[in-house]
């Protein structure tokens, strides 16, 4: 089994300004030599600026969604390869603020993916249940049709991760205990290994996000079957964000 490269993203979601490439600056700063890959999803008009505050670092850039099509009559939104024109590397698919502020379904998001990959960049792909769900009993197996259903066949043999990011646990400050983060990634990963083999499904990384702090970012990212984290909140502040790495 080949274990999984961690990445640590932040997701600025709709925050910031050109004035904020001095924390996308500082966290280039520090980041030096650690074991993750480290990437800043900024609003898609920051993209190019951020590309250029970090080129030559080891900060990667992303874009927070694309559309599935290559261009066309689609007002307002931006396509994958216009992302990797400006400078992204990677890209959110899936984020639950996107599912539930505008209905995107799971096979919305793997068509998605799919443009994502022929653009050249690296999905990161969110699923994770309500709360009701959860309380429902309902964790695992809303997430794990989530996986099934927003992963198309095309990501065989490319980079890319899964990002399990419960819905109450984003910007609540509430997380799930570590026997629970465990419990989901291990079905996330039974599911990777049944659809991309035994190899390739053990490599991909699996990361949490949701209220992740650089007080709880250790237990989080020494759980087992947790690649990284996706960062909301405290990716905003370079403090905050590379206490987060450190964590790793
Ligand atoms: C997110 O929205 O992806 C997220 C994890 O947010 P926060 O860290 O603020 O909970």
């Amino acid at each position: 089994m080949t274990a999984p490269t961690p990445l640590i993203a932040g997701n600025w979601k709709m925050n910031g300004s050109l004035a904020a490439m001095a924390e996308a600056r500082a966290v280039a700063a520090g980041v030096s030599g650690g074991p993750a890959r480290v990437a800043i999803c900024p609003p898609a008009t920051l993209i190019p600026a951020m590309s250029a505050a970090l080129a030559g670092s080891a900060v990667l850039v992303g874009g927070q969604d694309c559309h599935f099509e290559t261009s066309g009559a689609f007002t307002g939104d931006i396509s994958a390869g216009m992302l990797a024109e400006a400078g992204a590397r990677l890209v959110i698919l899936g984020h639950s603020e996107r599912r539930a502020g505008h209905g995107e379904t799971d096979a919305l998001v793997a068509r998605k993916a799919v443009a994502a990959l022929r653009a050249g960049l690296e999905p990161i792909v969110c699923v994770g249940e309500t709360l009701e769900q959860r309380k429902a009993g309902d964790a695992l197996s809303v997430v794990t049709a989530q996986v099934r259903g927003s992963l198309p066949r095309e990501l065989e043999r490319r980079a890319y991760s899964v990002a399990y990011e419960p819905v109450w646990a984003i910007g609540t400050g509430l997380t799930p205990t570590t026997p629970e983060i465990e419990e989901v990634h291990a079905a996330i990963r039974a599911v990777l290994v049944d659809l991309f083999g035994a190899g390739e499904g053990a490599s991909t990384p699996i990361l949490y996000g949701g209220s992740v702090k650089p007080t709880n970012a250790a237990e989080i990212l020494h759980a087992a079957e947790v690649g990284g984290a996706l960062v909301g909140g405290a990716s905003l502040k370079a403090d905050d964000f590379l206490g987060i790495v450190r964590g790793l």
